[in-house]
């Protein structure tokens, strides 16, 4: 069937942040194709997710190289979306891919931040994805083996060439981030976005990162904010099959009862706020500014609209922040 965007889709409740200090906002949630958008999930779900994400405001996805299985399929599979349901609509989306993990065969394709392999990375995206540029490009983790000069470097080209409008780094210590950002402010490049893990049970950025992207004037999107679907009420009975950790996305054994505890009384809260464990996690990844986005996942329009419902209730008491502090720590 035709698909026609929502017409009130900029009227809804999401809101957009600015992302650092650029020129540019991004959705509060943003949605991510790492799983369940490959070659080897319901397609007719995904579809149907994109459409409800993009009703619904969400105007960032974000992608990589890698993301199916098998490599590459998210990309193609979003390309073919792109091509039929949104290509009036592209100036409407901020479109990200990133390099960084295994991708082809040989030496170059491989682990890694060389100029040849995001170069030609990139060019292969955009060919998957039928893009003649893409808004956000990403060094998707740090090589220690090649020289932060290359990678940079190759970055600063490829937005030179207009193929990335924006630049990011995913993942990436404080230190090595204010290197990248001075290497890339010598070629006259901001660095535009990190994107690191960040939820309730990973609080590493807390400890620096967000800091030093302040300095900066970098945006910062968090990945994972729902710790892989843990902060929610799916594994408080044993681990469905359907999950992502029943379908062997996550290790099993990661779940000790002592995490469950600590699921349960977050639920607990959330059920008092009158919101769902998802939707609380999100409103709490996005209580500091400094977090722009909180990039989510989905496996249904069903998550994804719970998801998105956060939206409703962002405000925190300070007493309930300090009884998800009790329960939160990584
Ligand atoms: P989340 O933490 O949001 O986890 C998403 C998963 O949680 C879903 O697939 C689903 O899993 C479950 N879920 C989603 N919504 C709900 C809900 N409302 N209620 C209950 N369960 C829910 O994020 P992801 O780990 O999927 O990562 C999001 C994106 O971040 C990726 O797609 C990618 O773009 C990016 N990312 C980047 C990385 C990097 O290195 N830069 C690394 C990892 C992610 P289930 O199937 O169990 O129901």
């Amino acid at each position: 069937m035709t698909y026609q965007p929502a017409s009130d889709r900029y009227r809804n409740a999401m809101s957009y942040r600015r992302a650092g200090k650029s020129g540019i906002d991004l959705p509060a949630i943003s949605l991510g194709l790492w799983q369940n958008f490959g070659g080897t999930d319901d397609l007719d779900m995904a579809t149907a997710i994109l459409r409800r994400a993009f009703d619904r405001g969400i105007t960032h996805f974000d992608l990589a190289n890698n993301y199916g299985p098998p490599p590459g399929s998210a990309e193609s599979f979003f390309g073919e979306v792109l091509a039929r349901d949104f290509s009036r609509h592209r100036d409407e989306m901020i479109i990200s891919t990133k390099a960084g993990w295994q991708m082809w065969d040989g030496p170059y394709g491989g682990i890694g931040g060389s100029r040849k392999y995001l170069v030609a990375s990139l060019d292969q995206s955009l060919h998957r994805m039928g893009l003649d540029y893409v808004d956000i490009f990403y060094s998707h983790r740090v090589d220690p083996t090649t020289p932060l000069e290359e990678t940079m470097g190759a970055l600063a080209h490829l937005h030179r060439q207009g193929k990335a409008l924006y630049i990011g780094i995913s993942s990436y210590s404080p230190e090595l981030t204010r290197k990248a950002a001075a290497l890339l402010r010598e070629e006259r490049v901001p660095l535009f976005i990190h994107q690191p893990n960040y939820s309730m049970f990973n609080r590493r950025i807390e400890h620096g990162l967000l800091d030093t992207l302040e300095d900066l004037g970098t945006a910062c999107i968090a990945f994972s904010p729902l710790a892989q679907g843990l902060l929610s009420n799916k594994y408080l009975h044993g681990v469905p099959e359907s999950a992502r950790a029943g379908r062997g996305g996550f290790d099993k054994s990661l779940i000790t009862d002592e995490l469950v505890g600590r699921i349960r009384s977050l639920n607990t809260i959330a059920e008092r706020r009158g919101q769902t464990t998802a939707q609380m996690a999100i409103a709490w990844a996005l209580r500091d500014p400094r977090v722009t986005s909180a990039l989510i996942g989905a496996r249904t329009v069903e998550q994804l609209d719970n998801s998105l419902s956060a939206l409703e209730k962002m405000e925190f008491e300070t007493e309930e922040l300090a009884e998800i502090e009790l329960h939160a720590k990584d």
